[in-house]
């Protein structure tokens, strides 16, 4: 047998393809028999720790540093001379599993993975799929580019998001007007790249034997536990269930406001004309809160989180040169999680943390799996992880249980979150129909005219309560505005899932909050070892998209709202 990796990141980090690349033949070249299969699934699973860890530490130092050439060198130099072979070595190894016939215990999903992966390889397809990054690298580049001039200063629309919350209705309805003025003046160049997306993502689905591209990508992002009938199934069920509910959701705050009609420059401003939260003065003071909701939850929570203060593993807080954003990444060889965000002192970081310790909390009741590739999970369960974390944290909000704020503010703050995620559904629908619509009607999709009939038949269907009047030509180019519709096809409906299964782990524990979330615990523990189905019942959900489990869980955050507004 071959020397046994190193587990320190310091030993590992700068290492070059020549340091690794004999790990990687040794495992090819081995023979593979159910006697050596043990040992070699073990080299072969730390070789991907290891890979994957020094990805990770390595992205995870640009957004940092967003500024420093040498970080980022360093980070490409590893995707050129590293990753790239790495993924061809890897494929090889792949195959060789497969080949031998081999099932190591606890590899059923991941074998049915890999098979799947396998048939829809296509050497002439990657091209095209590099083609199709880059097509998606322009998306953003043209949305990077949007900047306007506001009060003298030239911003990006991002940075007039602020003006949105303004309790001045002209000062609102004028950055609204500016900003998708400046986004309509591209009209034209996103359509023309729309056109060329199409095209290139028709020819991957071709030349893997596939009628069209919808059936390809459902295979590419491992769906094999709902088909697009269930989706649909899933956008009737939300016509039907939570579009009348979301439109009294609008019309309340329509009434709030005092407003003749809502507009969409209505829909972010607080309703009720009240200061932001303010719920922590330091990152210390956040850190300790949200441990202290932790350990509320579920003291071995509480401990994870203690693990990750003491080494390091949060860096929270705004500063120059951070990349924007918020996310949760893993170093897969030690089996850590690490947790970025640009915290400012408003309630979405505490929020925004809440949800980013529940993918944490993934990742350390997985590590006690024994292979690397029984790790990656769907993001329909993923998601079920962060989001159920933030419902199964909101009661201890409250100041009086290690939270933050007052009784009120607690309320406020839950109120808030339980609109967005009612409201969010109907959303989902038109983002996940249009494109349903869009890649199994190849030719009309094509038709950048096509695609704003259908966004605005889409919109009129399920965001109702919203008034668009004299504002066509925005409503109708709502679809280039959403980046997934072009740089992450078809991924989309994972969230209105995740949303589901986490609305049933809180309802369990309305109930009895140890056992649901020792089920929760124990669905996380399972990380990719079993289907989705099997996933959401250890977590005390189902799988399901139906009316009635939508009724239940919208009726439930109804209820909420209604206890929480009398407080
Ligand atoms: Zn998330």
């Amino acid at each position: 047998m071959f020397k046994t990796l190193p587990k320190d990141s310091q030993v590992f980090i700068d290492w070059d393809w020549a340091h690794i690349k004999p790990y990687a033949d040794d495992l090819a070249q081995r023979p593979l028999s159910a006697g050596s299969l043990p040992d070699w699934m073990k080299d072969w699973s730390d070789l991907n720790r290891m890979l994957a860890e020094i990805y990770a530490r390595l992205w995870v130092a640009t957004t940092l540093s967003t500024a420093d050439p040498v970080v980022k060198n360093r980070f490409n130099a590893f995707l050129d001379g590293i990753y790239t072979p790495s993924l061809a070595a890897n494929q090889l190894l792949k195959r060789k599993l497969l080949d031998s016939g081999l099932q190591p215990g606890g590899f059923e999903v991941p074998l049915r993975n890999m098979r799947v992966e396998a048939e829809i390889y296509r050497e002439e397809n990657l091209p095209l799929l590099a083609e199709d990054k880059k097509l998606a690298n322009e998306y953003d580049e043209i949305i990077a580019a949007q900047t306007v001039e506001w009060e003298g200063v030239e911003v990006t629309t991002t940075q007039l998001q602020p003006v949105f919350l303004s309790l001045d209705r002209q000062k609102r309805e004028k950055a609204w007007r500016l900003t998708m003025e400046r986004k309509l003046s591209d009209r034209r160049k996103l359509n023309d790249l729309w056109g060329r997306m199409m095209d290139v993502r028709n020819r991957i689905a071709t030349n893997a034997g596939f009628t069209d591209y919808r059936f390809y990508r459902w295979k590419e992002l491992l769906r094999f536990d709902y088909t697009p009938e269930n989706c649909q199934q899933f956008h009737q069920a939300i016509e039907q269930v939570v579009v009348p509910v979301a439109r009294r959701i609008y019309e309340k705050r329509q009434r709030q406001l005092g407003v003749g009609s809502l507009r969409p420059w209505d829909l972010n401003v607080d309703p009720l004309g009240r200061d932001p939260l303010k719920p922590y003065q330091t990152i210390t003071e956040l850190e300790e809160k949200v441990s202290a909701i932790f350990y509320k939850v579920d003291p071995q929570l509480g401990d994870y989180f203690e693990i990750m203060r003491r080494e390091g593993l949060l860096d929270l807080e705004n500063r120059k040169g951070k990349a924007p954003g918020a996310y949760c990444s893993d170093f897969d060889m030690v089996m850590l999680p690490f947790i970025f965000e640009n915290a400012v002192g408003l309630h979405s970081d505490v929020a925004t943390l809440l949800h980013e310790g529940g993918h944490a909390f993934h990742v350390f009741e997985e590590a006690h799996l024994p292979y690397y590739h029984q790790l990656p999970v769907g993001m329909e369960i993923a998601e079920v992880a962060s989001m159920a974390m933030e419902l199964l944290a909101s009661p201890y909000l409250v100041a009086s249980e290690g939270g933050f704020y007052s009784e009120k503010e607690a309320a406020r703050a839950q109120i808030e979150h339980l609109e967005e995620a009612v409201l969010f559904w109907p959303y989902m629908a038109v983002v996940d129909a249009i494109q349903q619509w869009a890649y199994e009607n190849h030719v009309a999709a094509c038709d950048p005219d096509n695609c704003d009939q259908k966004w605005s038949e889409l919109w009129r269907r399920y965001m109702i309560g919203v008034d668009w009047g004299g504002l066509d030509d925005q409503l109708v180019t709502g679809w280039q505005q959403k980046p997934h519709i072009f740089e992450v096809p078809l991924y989309y409906v994972e969230y209105g899932m995740a949303s589901l299964g986490a609305f049933q782990v809180w309802a369990n524990a309305l109930q009895d909050q140890k056992g649901a979330v020792a089920a929760y615990r124990r669905a996380l523990a399972l990380g990719g070892t079993a289907t989705l189905p099997k996933l959401y019942e250890a977590a005390g959900a189902r799988f399901a998209f139906d009316a009635e489990t939508l009724q239940k869980a919208v009726s439930l955050a109804m209820e909420q709202i209604a206890q929480l507004e009398k407080v």
